[in-house]
C-alpha cells in the first residue's frame, strides 16, 4: 500500500517543477496550531528528529513544504533542501540552523512570506508523507513585533488549509478546546470535519478523566477523529544533546508509560485514539486515501493542460524539438563554420594589405617630417621656408647630404618595430573580425558565449604575440643594413604611391571642408587663413594671442585658421610632389634621391610581404588550427549542465522554447506516471481482504 504514497509524492514534486498553476497537485497534510501548542514537538516527533527553529522570538515565517522519503534497507538518515543546492545534510541542527537563517531573511515589513521552503529527509525511520508545516497562530502580537503579524499568519494558513489538503489541526489538553484556534479555522473551511484531524498535545498536564472528555469532544465532530498525545521528549534522556537516538522512540516510550497507566480511560476499551505511533499510522493511511481519491481529478487537470502546453509548442514553435545542449551544439557549429568562412577569405593578400596601409601611414610621416617640413609654430615667430622642400627637385645624386637623409629616412622605416606593428595590425584585425562574426551569429544575444569567444581569440593571440613578433623583427633585420631594390619593384611602387599620395589629399581637402563649416563657411575660413599668412610673414605683429585672440579673431578662430593653414600648405605639398612621382624623373631608380617617396613606398613593401610570411605561419596558421579546439574546449564539453541551460536561457525566445518542451516534457512524465499509478491502484483493490 505505502509504495502508492510514495509514487504519489514523487508525482507531487514533479508537479512542483512544473509550477504552472496551483490547480495541478496532489494533497498534501498541512499542520496548524497557535504558538506553544506543542505542532513543532509532533512533527519532530513522526520525523524522529530535532530540526525545527526554536526559540522564544522565533516565529515561524515561510511555510515549510516536508517531504518524508522512507528509504527502507538504508540507515543513513538526511536531509536536502533542493532549491538551495547544498546537498544531503546528515547533521540536523544544520538543518535547524538553515531552517532558522531562512526565517531570519524575511524582513519584518513582510511578516511572512508565501514562498515555501523546500525539504526533504529521506530516512528508514520516517514514513512517506508530504506535510507542510505553517506559522503558528499568535494571540497577542509581541511588542517586538509587526502589528499586522497575527492577520498575515491568518492569511496564509488560510491560503493552505483549502480543499483538498488534509488539515492536521494542533491543540492543546490544557486549553480549552473552544478557544483553539487551529479548530476555529478549520471549521471555517472544513465545516462537517470531512478532512481535519484534530491531535490534542500535551495529555500530560490534563488529568486523565478530563483527557478523556476532550478526545470524546462531540462539539466538533472529525470524520478522520482526534489523536492524544504527548509528544515531549522527556528531557532526561538527553537525546537533543546526543542525538543518537530516535526521538519517535524515546517519545513513545514516555507516552506508553503515561497511557497505559491509564487503562481506563486510554486502554483498548476505552474507544479514543492516543500516541504519536496511532498518529503516524492515521496520518499515512488518511494522506493516501486522499491522494487516491483527487488522483482522478488531478489527472484531468494536467491532461488538460498538457493539450494547452501541445498546443503553445504546435503553434509557437511549429513543434520544433530543442534541447539547450543542442541549442548550444547548433549554434557552435554553425559559428565554426562561418569562422571557416572567414579563414578562406583572410590569408596572406588581406593581412598585406593591412600592413602596407599601416606602413604607408609611417612612411607619409616620415615624409613629412624629413622633406616635406613646413613648421607651423607660434604666430610671434615668423617661419622662413625650409630649404630641403625647395631644393628637393634639384637633389643632386652624387650629393652626400641627401644621400644622408634618403639613409635616414629608410632606417628610420626598417627599424621602427615593424615586428610589433605587424604582428598587432594583424592580431587586431583577427581580433575585430571574431568580433564581427559573434555579432552576426547567434551568440550575439549570449553575453557569457560572448565573452567566453573572445577569450578564446585573445588567449591564443596573445600566447603568439611576443614570439611572433620576434620572428618577424628578426627575418627583416637584412633590410636594415642593405636594400636591394629591382626595376619592377621601384615601378610598382611609383604606381602604388601616387595612389597613396592621392588618398592623403582627398583627406586635407575633407578635413579642410570640416574646418569651414566649423567656423561657419568659406569666407570666414579665408578671412582668418590671410591674417594667419600675413602673421607668419610677419607682416603684422602678434603678442600673447593665446588669451585673447588678436586681429579682431577669438584665439580658437585663430587656431583654426592654423590649422587650415597647415592643411592647405599639406595639399600644396602633395599636389607638388604627386607632380614629381609622375614625372619622367622619377620613372628610374637612378634618381631615388629626387623622389624619397618611391623608394620608400618599395622598401614598405618589401618590409610587408617579408612580415606577411613570417605571421602566416607563426601567427594566423596557429590561430586557424587553435581557435576552433579552444572554442571546444571553453563552450564544448566542459560546461556543466547547469551552465549550458544558462547560457540556452540568456535568450528570451529560446527560453520559452524550452520551457514550454519542458512543460510538456514533466507534464507527460507525470501522467504516465499516475497511469501506472492507478493501474497499480486497480490491481491492489481487486486483491481480497485479508481475512
Ligand atoms: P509550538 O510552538 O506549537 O511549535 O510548540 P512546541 O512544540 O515548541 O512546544 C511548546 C512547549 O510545549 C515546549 O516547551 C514543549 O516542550 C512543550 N510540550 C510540547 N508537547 C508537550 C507535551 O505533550 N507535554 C508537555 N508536558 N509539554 C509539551
Amino acid at each position: 500500500m505505502m509504495l502508492l504514497t510514495k509514487k504519489m509524492i514523487e508525482i507531487r514534486n514533479i508537479l512542483q517543477k512544473v509550477g504552472q498553476s496551483s490547480t495541478l497537485t496532489l494533497p498534501s497534510i498541512v499542520v496548524i496550531g497557535s504558538q506553544s501548542s506543542g505542532k513543532s514537538s509532533v512533527l519532530e516527533a513522526i520525523v524522529g528528529h530535532e530540526f525545527l527553529p526554536k526559540g522564544t522570538n522565533m516565529v515561524t515565517r515561510r511555510p515549510i513544504e516536508l517531504t518524508l522519503i522512507n528509504t527502507p534497507g538504508s540507515n543513513a538518515e538526511y536531509g536536502e533542501f533542493p532549491d538551495l543546492g547544498l546537498g544531503k545534510i546528515s547533521d540536523f541542527s544544520s538543518i535547524q540552523r538553515t531552517l532558522t537563517e531562512l526565517n531570519l531573511a524575511v524582513p519584518d515589513s513582510q511578516c511572512v512570506s508565501d514562498d515555501p521552503i523546500r525539504l526533504s529527509i529521506s530516512s528508514p525511520s520516517v514514513p512517506d508523507l508530504s506535510l507542510i508545516d505553517l506559522p503558528g497562530y499568535i494571540q497577542v502580537v509581541g511588542h517586538n513585533q509587526p502589528l499586522e503579524l497575527k492577520q498575515k499568519i491568518s492569511e496564509l494558513c488560510d491560503k493552505y488549509i483549502q480543499a483538498p489538503n488534509v488539515i492536521l489541526a494542533i491543540s492543546a489538553a490544557d486549553v480549552d478546546l473552544a478557544n483553539s484556534a487551529a479548530l476555529r479555522a478549520s471549521r471555517r473551511v472544513d465545516p462537517r470535519g470531512e478532512r481535519t484531524i484534530g491531535v490534542v498535545t500535551k495529555m500530560d498536564l490534563v488529568d486523565a478523566v478530563r483527557g478523556s472528555a476532550i478526545l470524546n469532544d462531540r462539539q466538533y465532530p472529525l470524520r478522520l477523529g482526534y489523536v492524544g498525545v504527548v509528544s515531549r521528549v522527556p528531557t532526561s534522556t538527553g537525546i537533543f544533546k546526543t542525538g543518537k537516538t530516535n526521538v519517535l522512540t524515546a517519545i513513545t516510550k514516555n507516552e506508553n508509560a503515561y497511557f497505559s497507566s491509564h487503562p481506563h480511560e486510554f486502554g483498548p476499551g476505552s474507544d479514543v485514539s492516543v500516541g504519536t505511533t496511532t498518529l503516524r499510522k492515521k496520518l499515512m493511511h488518511v494522506l493516501e486515501q486522499t491522494m487516491s481519491a483527487s488522483l482522478q481529478t488531478t489527472s484531468d487537470a494536467i491532461q488538460q493542460e498538457l493539450e494547452e502546453a501541445t498546443y503553445e509548442f504546435k503553434v509557437q514553435y511549429n513543434d520544433r524539438p530543442l534541447s539547450a545542449e543542442s541549442y548550444l551544439a547548433e549554434s557552435l557549429d554553425a559559428f565554426k563554420h562561418s569562422f571557416k568562412q572567414f579563414a578562406g577569405e583572410f590569408g596572406r593578400p588581406q593581412m598585406h594589405e593591412l600592413l602596407k596601409n599601416e606602413l604607408d601611414q609611417r612612411v607619409l610621416d616620415l615624409l613629412a617630417a624629413r622633406y616635406w617640413n613646413k613648421p607651423i609654430t607660434d604666430l610671434s615667430v615668423p617661419v622662413l621656408e625650409p630649404d630641403s622642400l625647395a631644393d628637393l627637385p634639384k637633389a643632386d645624386p652624387e650629393s652626400l647630404f641627401w644621400h644622408r637623409r634618403l639613409d635616414a629616412s629608410t632606417s628610420s622605416l626598417t627599424k621602427l618595430g615593424v615586428g610589433r606593428l605587424a604582428t598587432n595590425v594583424v592580431a587586431t584585425s583577427i581580433q575585430s573580425h571574431v568580433d564581427n562574426l559573434i555579432g552576426q551569429s547567434t551568440f550575439v544575444s549570449h553575453p557569457f558565449a560572448r565573452q567566453a569567444i573572445t577569450e578564446a581569440a585573445s588567449s591564443i593571440l596573445n600566447d603568439r604575440f611576443y614570439s611572433t613578433s620576434d620572428q618577424v623583427e628578426n627575418c627583416i633585420k637584412p633590410f636594415k643594413f642593405d636594400i636591394d631594390m629591382e626595376d619592377r619593384e621601384w615601378t610598382q611602387g611609383r604606381e602604388h604611391v601616387q595612389g597613396v599620395l592621392k588618398k592623403e589629399l582627398e583627406a586635407c581637402e575633407g578635413a579642410m571642408k570640416d574646418l569651414e563649416s566649423t567656423v561657419g563657411g568659406r569666407r570666414k575660413l579665408k578671412e582668418v587663413l590671410h591674417f594667419v599668412d600675413k602673421a607668419r610673414k610677419g607682416d603684422v605683429v602678434v603678442e600673447n594671442e593665446n588669451q585673447a585672440g588678436a586681429g579682431g579673431f577669438s584665439a580658437a578662430l585663430l587656431q583654426k585658421g592654423r590649422e587650415a593653414a597647415f592643411l592647405r600648405d599639406r595639399a600644396d605639398i602633395i599636389k607638388m610632389r604627386l607632380m614629381a612621382v609622375k614625372s619622367k624623373q622619377c620613372a628610374s631608380m637612378k634618381n631615388k634621391y629626387y623622389c624619397p617617396e618611391v623608394f620608400l613606398d618599395a622598401v614598405a613593401t618589401k618590409l610587408a610581404s617579408t612580415a606577411v610570411l613570417f605571421l602566416n605561419v607563426e601567427l594566423l596558421s596557429e590561430f586557424y588550427y587553435n581557435f576552433p579546439r579552444e572554442l571546444d574546449q571553453r563552450l564544448g564539453r566542459h560546461l556543466s549542465e547547469e551552465e549550458v541551460e544558462k547560457f540556452a536561457k540568456e535568450d528570451p525566445k529560446i527560453k520559452k522554447h524550452l520551457e514550454v518542451i519542458r512543460r510538456k516534457e514533466l507534464l507527460e512524465l507525470v501522467l504516465d506516471k499516475m497511469e501506472s499509478l492507478r493501474q497499480l491502484e486497480g490491481r491492489e483493490g481487486q486483491r481480497p481482504k485479508p481475512g
